[in-house]
Order: structure tokens, then sequence, then C-alpha cells
């Protein structure tokens, strides 16, 4: 099954140091008392599927998703978080490799890095391969606070887009919209 076998954050919000969390392919449960950094880990995993809403992310704008420094700590120059997702079923269509990790990498300068399995893409790539595999960020996979409120009373069309992800057409209609524009 399609499951997320690893998250490592690195300088990413309130995690300065290198970060790794594994996953089984059980339920797996984050707890913590308040404002020690759950919400900031489902922000990442969010944030490296190619998320640019600084909205969505809890910030005001992107450097917001950078260390920031506390008392006894200097600010960091740059966040990376690296998502490792299984594809023994091959569920991502394109590539081979029994896993695939995606990493985004965002410096102060305002740069941004992409990769798949350690090659440099572009976020354009990044959205195509999370596309259909219902595991796109418009799709049912991460539901934040306030969700499901909005999936029960969103304007009907973007609750179309919930579903279309869902069904695994959304890639379709992407790729029409492209050719049409050319
Ligand atoms: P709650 O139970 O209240 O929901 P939580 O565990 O979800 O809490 P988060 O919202 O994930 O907590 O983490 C909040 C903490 O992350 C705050 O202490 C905030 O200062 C810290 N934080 C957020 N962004 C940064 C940043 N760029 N640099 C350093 N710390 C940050
Ligand atoms: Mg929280």
């Amino acid at each position: 099954a399609l499951y997320l076998k690893a998250l490592e954050v690195q300088g990413f919000k309130s995690f300065p140091d290198k970060t790794v969390l594994s996953f089984g392919e059980d339920i797996t449960a984050i707890v913590g008392p308040n404002g020690s950094g759950k919400s900031n880990i489902s922000d990442a995993i969010r944030w490296v599927m190619g998320e640019q809403s600084t909205r969505a992310l809890r910030g005001g704008k992107m450097e917001d998703v950078i260390f920031g420094g506390t008392a006894k700590r200097k600010q960091l120059g740059f966040a990376e978080v690296s998502l490792v997702l299984d594809n023994t079923e091959h569920i991502f269509p394109n590539m081979d490799e029994s896993e695939v990790m995606v990493t985004r990498r965002y410096y102060r300068s305002g740069e941004s890095e992409y990769y798949i399995n350690r090659r440099s893409v572009r976020l354009k790539d990044v959205n195509e391969l999370f596309m259909d595999t219902g595991l796109g960020r418009e799709g049912y996979s991460i539901i934040g606070q306030g969700k499901i409120d909005e999936i029960l009373s969103v304007k009907s069309a973007d609750r179309r887009e919930v579903f279309e992800e869902a069904a695994g057409i959304s890639r379709y209609r992407h790729r029409k919209e492209e050719a049409e524009r050319k």
C-alpha cells in the first residue's frame, strides 16, 4: 500500500536539528504538549508536497518556514524537508524505484530547490508526481483542522476537485488544460 515511510526535517520551523520520523504501515499518532511542534510536522508534509500558500502553512511569508532562532540559538539560513514514500506497488506510475523521496529546500534569499530521488526537478514535477495518487495537497490525504467543514460547505466546483483527485482523473483535466493553453 502507499504509505509514508519517513519524514526528515532540518531547519524547518521549530526543528533546527536534523530530525527523522519513521512511520510504520500502521497508524501513527504524534503526541506532545501544546507548542511542541505537532502541527509543524503536518506543515512539513504539506510543504514538501509543494504547498505554496503561506496561510496554509500558518505563516505570513515563505521565510517563516525556516528556523527563526531562539534565545539560545541563531536563526538558520535554509529549511529542508524530505518525505520518503513506499513505491513497491508502483503507485507512482513513472517511477521504477521502490522508494520515492521528495525533497524541498528553501533559502532566506528566496531560492527554492526540489528533488525527486535526489535528482533536481521543478515544482511542476513534484505536483505532477502527487497528482492522482490521492496524496496531492488538494486531495483528501491531509485533512487539516477545519477541512471537514470546508468539504461539506464549499462551492460545488471546489468539492468536485477533491473527488476528481480521489478518483484519479485530475491528471487528465490538468493535461487537457495545459494543452489548451498552448
Ligand atoms: P498545539 O498542541 O497547541 O496545537 P503544536 O504541537 O501543534 O501545538 P506547533 O504549532 O507545531 O505546536 O508549534 C508551535 C511552535 O513552533 C511555537 O513555539 C513556535 O514558536 C515554533 N515555530 C514556528 N515557526 C518557527 C520558526 N520559523 N522558527 C522557530 N520556531 C518556530
Ligand atoms: Mg497544533
